[in-house]
Parts: structure tokens; sequence; C-alpha cells
């Protein structure tokens, strides 16, 4: 046995399912999860001393790489100094700053210490300032594991083929109010028939957790102006988009603005940090200057604020980070693109910058219903290939590929050509 599965077995019976979060279960893919020991750049190496190409990057938040040289400094720095103090400090100013001049609709911010947190939150301040209780959701998108939110809620509970979570009482998702991803015509009819009862709208502004499933033409440009018009509040949740699409995130990338928007896994530069901000009417009813209520003993922590600071300072002073993790994803999704068209293989090649999936389906993939109709069990067989080879996804048909600044084209190439063969051993081809 390997060291990973000693370890796999002794955690089943220690943890829930022996991970500390579903995705990094491999039940879908019928194998056990690899244990990670370290990471440097592009890779990862696990318990057993194997190393790997790494597209998961903790799920997005190392767009520069694990390890990177600029991050541990600041946070060793800060870790000499305390690691937490519960009281004010210059970093969450500073932060705060970085933010809202990096985001233009971002005019006011506050820290927490997760997305799930800053979704919740977000959700909860919309109600607050608009006094209406509603929010519209869409299908396969995923905002954290808060009760409000875990409707048809994309990837983790996808894969696990369970539409909604038990232990989540009816009355906690009777205001949230389902949406197809891209059909405004639906959302029109919501708004229709709730209008003034509708708080806010929640979207991904690229799906990212049903695969990867990029807005059509005039979808985010529709939300908008439905929220403008019925004054109800547009969140993006930019968990994952956020300072990665562009330095202003999907707000920039698609020219549409939302009223709120929530952060997380590259905020954080690899700590445990949320955040939400946006206009500065609606963040001012927040306490402790409004009546509504959100705290956080943790929420700006000194680390995790050194941590969060640096990269998004790298990010904002390299704005070539950006051109080359868009040529990256030419590179790579547009080569599988090109692959699957040319063989005549059933596959959809999604993708948006660094974010990318391919969908084992010959439909085009535009919500969660045609994300759906993927075959999971072709997936297991390219993942398995994958991984073996020594490139490391996501163990599931409905998660992206996370592209980072330390990968090299070199490095995409041969992750092209290693993609190439296990889509030959998933359609039983010679390769
Ligand atoms: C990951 C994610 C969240 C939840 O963030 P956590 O830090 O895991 O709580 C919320 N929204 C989106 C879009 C995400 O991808």
């Amino acid at each position: 046995m390997s060291r990973s599965e000693i370890l796999f077995q002794e955690a089943v019976e220690l943890i829930p399912g022996g991970v500390n979060s579903p995705v990094r279960a491999f039940g879908s893919v019928g194998m056990t999860p690899r244990f990670i020991e370290s990471a440097q750049g592009a890779y990862m190496t696990d318990a057993d001393g194997k190393r790997y190409l790494d597209y998961v990057g903790s799920w997005g938040p190392m767009i520069l790489g694990h390890a990177h040289p600029a991050v541990l400094e600041k946070v060793a720095e800060a870790c000499r100094k305390g690691l937490s103090f519960g009281a004010a400090t210059e970093a969450e100013v500073e932060m705060a700053r970085l933010i809202c001049r990096m985001v233009p609709s971002v005019e006011m911010v506050r820290m927490v210490n997760s997305g799930t947190e800053a979704v919740m939150s977000a959700v909860r301040a919309a109600r607050g300032y608009t006094g209406r209780n509603k929010i519209v959701k869409f299908e396969g998108c995923y905002h954290g594991h808060s009760d409000a939110m875990l409707v048809k809620a994309g990837s983790g509970v996808m894969t696990a083929g369970v539409p909604d979570s038990s232990g989540v009482p009816a009355g906690a998702t009777e205001d949230t109010l389902l949406a197809v991803y891209n059909d405004l015509p639906g959302v029109e009819k919501l708004f229709d028939a709730w209008g003034k009862e509708i708080a806010a709208v929640i979207v991904e502004p690229v799906g990212a957790n049903m695969g990867v499933v990029p807005p059509a033409e005039g979808f985010l440009e529709g939300l908008r102006r439905l929220c403008t018009d019925n004054g109800s509040v547009l969140i993006f949740d930019e968990v994952i988009t956020g300072f990665r699409l562009a330095r202003a995130g999907a707000q920039e990338y698609f020219g549409v603005e939302a009223d709120l928007t929530t952060y997380g896994k590259i905020i954080g530069g690899g700590m445990p940090v949320g955040a939400y901000g946006g206009r500065r009417e609606i963040m001012e009813v927040v306490s402790p200057v409004g009546q509504v209520y959100q705290a956080g003993t943790l929420s700006g922590n000194p680390v995790a604020m050194a941590a969060g600071l640096a990269q998004l300072r790298y990010l904002d002073e390299h704005p070539e980070v950006y051109s080359h993790l868009g040529r990256l994803g030419e590179t790579l999704y547009g080569g599988m693109k090109w692959f699957c068209a040319e063989q005549g293989l059933p596959c959809q090649v999604n993708y948006a910058g660094s974010l990318g999936c391919l969908f084992f389906t010959d439909r085009p993939v535009t919500d969660y219903a045609s994300a759906k109709t993927a075959d999971t069990k072709r997936f297991a067989v390219y993942f398995r290939h994958m991984l073996e080879s020594g490139v490391y996804i996501a163990a599931s048909q409905f998660e992206a590929m996370f592209l980072s600044a330390a990968h090299t084209e070199e490095e995409v190439q041969e992750t092209l050509r290693i993609a190439q063969e296990a889509l030959c051993r998933a359609f039983r081809k010679a390769g």
C-alpha cells in the first residue's frame, strides 16, 4: 500500500470520508485521494514522493503558483509580530485600500474567513439594505455551504448525486428562487412574478462549479438591467473569478459592474480568507455602522492579510500575469478543443482565461442541465490516465482546471499531449 492509501485508511476512521472538504475525495473516480506533502511553483509532491503538475491550485488561490517567495516572505514577517490580536491593524486598511483601488465598483469592503461567509454576509447585507427577502440564484452555481444557498449548488453536491443537503430546513431556502444559468427570459419571469420582493440576484459571472460555463452574450448585462430597474442588488460571486480573469475580475473582463461582490480564494494567497464589498450606501448597513449584524473573531487576521496583500500587490504590479494566463489558456484549452474536433470526439471544451473544463458530452454546455449530460465514467478513465502521468486535475467532471503564473508554455504543451493520450484512452482509440 502507498503512504497515501495508509493515511486515507486512518483518515476515514477519524474524519468524515477522510477529508475536510468533500471535493478532495476521489470517490467519483473510484480512487483514493493523494495526500500532499509539499508544493512549489506549478508542482505538488504527494506523501509517496510522486510529483504532479498541478491544475487545481488549491481550487484557485494559488494564482502565482505554490510557495511564491513574495508571499512567503511577508507571511514569515507577519508571524514574527504575533499571530492574532483581535484588534484593528494597519494591514487591514492596506488590504481594503488595495481591493477598492483594483476593483472600481468596490467602495467599502469587509474581510471574513471564507467564501461561504462572504456570500452569507453579502446576502444578509442585500436583504437588510432593500428590506426584501427573496434571492435569485442559478442552478449549478455554488455560493458556499450556508443554508439558503444549498439549492442546486453544483460540483461537490453534483458529483455525489445529491440534489440538496439534508439538515437544511425548508424554511431556510423558501426565499431562494432558482433560475437557469444563461436563461435571461427565465429571470425576467421571476421579476415579473416577484419584482419588488427580490432583494438580490447572485451569480457566478463565469459558472465555475459545474465545470466551466461562461455567460452567454448579454446575460450579465441583462441581470444588471433587471436589478437596476427593480431596485434589487446584483451580487457577483467572484470567489473564483476575482483577481483571476483580470485585475478587477469578471467585472473588468465582461465590462459589467456588480453592486456587491464576494471574494475568497485568491485574496487569501493560500490562507483562509474571504471578503465582501461594494457600493458604500449598501456596505454602510453592516454593523457597527448599520443594523445588519456580521462579525468574526479572526477576521482580518494579520498573517492572512499579509499573505493576501502580498499576492494582490504582486498581481497589481504585474499585469503581464494576466496576458500569460490568457496565452496558456488558449494553448491548453484551445488545443484540447481543436483535438476533440479533429478526432470527432463527443466532447466540449469551455473556457475563460485561465479557467477551463473538458466535458464528456456531445451537447454544448450552457447551464446545469447540459453539464449534467456529461459521461462521468469516461471522465474517470481520463482522470486516472492524467493522474498516473503526473498531471493533477480535480477528481470530478464538474470542476474547473486552474492555470497559474508558474505554469510555462512547455509544461502546458506537455499536459496537452498527455490529455490527448487520456482522451484516446477514454474513447478506447489507439493513442
Ligand atoms: C469556493 C467558492 C465559494 C466558497 O468558498 P469557501 O472558502 O470554500 O467557503 C463560494 N463561491 C464560489 C463561487 C466558490 O467557488
